[in-house]
């Protein structure tokens, strides 16, 4: 039986990115081929429109560009996912690297420079934190 894996919406073309793009540049057929796919997006999910003014996490915090504070919409929209996750039994998660939501590893540093500096994303936080394997898109072929 395949597992079920959680995966950023964006990630398999759905455009729900900041910019009101997706970024598709994985091989969703062969994912398709060992997992039920159960796509999520956060920021979405925490009341959050697309397009929309991209966010960067700052300490704790998470500020929108033009200085707006959004920290509660990426809690909701993590909790949100993790939800997901638990309804539907998934332990392992693939997600977008570089979000302050999906990250994992290295996210944007708050100064909206396109500086990456190390730590996660608010929901790939919350996701690993209650056990869930997080993968970047970059690690792709581990899962397969
Ligand atoms: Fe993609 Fe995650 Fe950003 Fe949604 S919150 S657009 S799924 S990176």
């Amino acid at each position: 039986m395949k597992k079920n894996l959680i995966i950023s919406a964006c990630l398999i073309g759905t455009p729900c990115r900041y910019d009101g793009k997706s970024v598709r540049k994985i091989d969703v057929e062969a994912l398709k081929e060992k997992y039920n796919l159960i796509p999520i997006c956060p920021e979405i999910y925490g009341g959050l429109s697309t397009p929309r003014v991209p966010s960067e996490r700052l300490g704790e915090r998470v500020v929108m560009q033009n200085g707006n504070d959004v920290t509660d919409n990426f809690h909701r929209g993590a909790m949100a996912a993790l939800e997901f996750a638990k309804i539907n039994g998934a332990t392992i998660a693939l997600l977008k690297e570089k979000s302050p939501s999906c990250g994992k590893g290295k996210i944007y540093d708050g100064s909206f420079s396109g500086t990456l500096a190390g730590g996660n994303g608010v929901t790939a936080e919350l996701l690993m934190a209650h056990g869930i394997s997080v993968f970047g898109e970059s690690e792709i072929e581990k899962l397969l």
